[in-house]
């Protein structure tokens, strides 16, 4: 249950990493577009504003051409107004966005100064127009459109400039920034994976060590210390719901006369075939144990004594006609037996075991291959 419940805490843990691993990943990739979007667009639109606001140096020329030509045209001097009212607008605008943009104010400070200096001129070239409008020769009112014109086509050309280089600078960082956050998630996802393997392989050793800690390595049955941590629960168990736990200790009978005759191979495998028929015979339930050496025994919850008597007596018929060919040995292998029970009020182990150790005693003494119970 234990096992269970850790199992279950690992792949919680699994799950939570990597779902952790993603949302660290498709925030920070959304981060990094949403950045180099907003980046992006704020060089767009200055260059854009720039570009549109450009485009009144020709218009302002093309309309002091035709104002030389025509100056009683009162659609011309209209179109002259509305731009002498429009390009200061447009100055406004592009010194707003140079000031909200993230470009050093000594880069752009001298075409913006100019640019300002060129709205004033402009207001001065109004009260001109008006001057001109009540009969006023349009003479240097030309002659000024011509500069502030020449100037407005300089100071927009050098903004343009230091837009686009802004504009490559901020491309190129962004570029960079893309590639660090990518590396930087590379390395997270690997780091969480290693994380991940070094766990599950901690895990696996930890198993392993639990296994070999509880279980014998020649028989695959548990051990002392196994049938000691079921021991106590069954003992419990057995208490609160008052049914007998019975107790079956097995001893190979003269086994040191099979290690000194066949060798200890030939002894390891008689322990290995002793342990599949203990194995085959009991329930799924009981527990099957090497307590060391050619000592065995079987913990069963829920047996009387009279269920484990004959289970003792099948496994010491079942043993005792094991053939030579089966043991691997020119021999019988016997067995001797002690059984006993314990019922609700003497459930402590350590008796239910000195017991059946007792029993296991008399069936020695009295001639070994027998079952006795105590
Ligand atoms: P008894 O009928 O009184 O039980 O006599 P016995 O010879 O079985 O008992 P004894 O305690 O004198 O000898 C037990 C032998 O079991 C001695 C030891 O070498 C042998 N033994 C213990 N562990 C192993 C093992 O893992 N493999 C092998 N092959 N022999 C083992
Ligand atoms: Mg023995
Ligand atoms: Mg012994």
């Amino acid at each position: 249950m234990k096992w269970i419940i850790r199992k279950s805490m690992a792949w919680q843990l699994t799950i939570a990493l990597i779902l952790l691993t993603s949302t660290y990943t498709v925030t920070i990739l959304l981060y990094d577009l949403h950045t180099r979007y907003q980046a992006g667009s704020h060089y767009t639109s200055l260059v854009a504003v720039i570009a549109r606001s450009q485009a009144h140096t020709s218009i302002l020329r093309n309309t002091l051409e035709d104002f030389r030509n025509r100056p009683e045209d009162t659609n011309v001097v209209n179109r002259l107004e509305n731009l002498l009212w429009r390009i200061p607008q447009h100055i406004n605008g592009v010194s707003f966005h140079l000031q909200t943009s993230q470009i050093s104010e000594n880069d752009y400070y001298a075409p913006l100064k100019q640019l300002k200096d060129i709205r004033e001129g402009l207001s001065e070239m109004h009260q001109q127009l008006d001057e001109i409008k009540l009969g006023g020769s349009p003479y240097n009112f030309l002659n000024q459109g011509q500069i502030i014109e020449n100037d407005l086509a300089m100071a927009y050309t050098i903004l343009e400039g230091i837009a686009h280089s802004e504009a490559g600078k901020q491309q190129i960082f962004m570029e960079r920034l893309g590639r660090t956050v990518a590396a930087l998630s590379v390395t997270v996802i690997i780091l969480i994976t290693v994380l991940l393997i070094g766990f599950f392989k901690l895990r696996q050793k930890h198993h392993k060590v639990l296994h070999l800690s509880m279980f014998d390595a020649l028989t695959q049955l548990g051990n002392r210390r196994y049938l000691l941590h079921h021991a106590e629960a069954f003992c419990r168990n057995s208490q609160r719901c008052d049914s007998p736990l019975s107790l079956i200790i097995i001893d190979i009978d003269h086994f040191k006369y099979v290690n000194d005759a066949f060798g200890h191979p030939a002894g390891d495998q008689v322990l290995e075939r002793i342990s599949e028929v203990l194995k085959r015979e009991a329930r799924a339930i009981d527990v099957v144990a090497r307590l060391g050496g050619e000592e065995f025994c079987i913990l069963m919850p829920d047996t009387s004594l009279d269920g484990a008597m004959q289970l003792a007596e099948r496994l010491r018929q079942k043993i005792c006609g094991l053939t030579h060919q089966q043991l691997n040995v020119a021999t019988s292998i016997t067995v001797s037996l002690g059984v006993t029970v314990a019922c609700k009020n003497d459930m402590e182990f350590k008796k239910i075991y000195s017991r059946a150790d007792k029993a296991l005693y008399k069936a020695k003494t009295n001639g070994r291959n027998r079952v006795e119970s105590a």
